[in-house]
């Protein structure tokens, strides 16, 4: 793996974000909806730097299978979502081909937002298949495979605090005793 991302630069990312964020937001009241599991690390980082109200649902959406290729998105608890006049922050780890967002984004509105804006920690360049608007973006990357900070591999490393690059010969089915899971423990 490559780190591409250290904790400084993560951490600025998010300071920039949070600025960002609570300039184009003023004082109206946040319903923050976060896309698990990839989402942790990034939305704890960020709720705890923005002073507007905030109000936080969490929603899984998945379309990886163990792999790195996607599947058809599968999503879970966003049944009891009210949000008749609310006004919605959706934060996702990253953005790839849209799909999630754009299906989430349609969702909220459907169920009667007053407004819906995407946060995404980042973006890779050049992979959108769909068209959908990010409106905060901590970071570009182009397109390759990235774990830590939330993101995983096959479940794991989503605990490096660091973001990394998969690297070709990364790509393998893990098991506990593997070299990229001891690299967890090793930093
Ligand atoms: P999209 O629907 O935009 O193609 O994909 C978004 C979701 O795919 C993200 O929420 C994330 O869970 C997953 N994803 C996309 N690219 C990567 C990646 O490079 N690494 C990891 N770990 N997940 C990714
Ligand atoms: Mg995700």
């Amino acid at each position: 793996m490559k780190v591409l991302l250290n904790e400084q630069q993560l951490k600025q990312g998010v300071d920039r974000l949070a600025a960002e964020i609570s300039t184009a937001w003023g004082r109206r009241p946040m319903t923050m909806i976060g896309v698990l599991n990839g989402c942790i690390v990034f939305i704890a980082d960020l709720i705890r730097r923005l002073e507007i109200p905030l109000r936080i649902e969490l929603i899984q959406a998945s379309s990886y299978r163990g792999q790195t290729t996607r599947g058809p998105l599968s999503l879970a608890g966003d049944r009891q979502l009210e949000l008749v006049g609310r006004h919605v922050l959706l934060v996702d780890d990253i953005l790839d081909t849209g799909h999630t967002l754009a299906t989430l984004q349609n969702r909220f509105w459907k169920a009667g937002a007053a407004s819906v804006r995407t946060a995404v920690l980042l973006r890779k360049v050049g992979c959108q298949q769909v068209q959908v608007a990010a409106d905060f973006v901590g970071f570009e990357l182009p397109d390759q495979f990235v774990v830590g900070y939330g993101l995983d591999y096959q479940d794991q490393l989503r605990n490096l605090p660091y973001l990394a690059a998969m690297e070709p010969g990364d790509f393998r089915p893990l098991s506990d005793g593997d070299p990229l899971i001891a690299e967890q423990e090793r930093r």
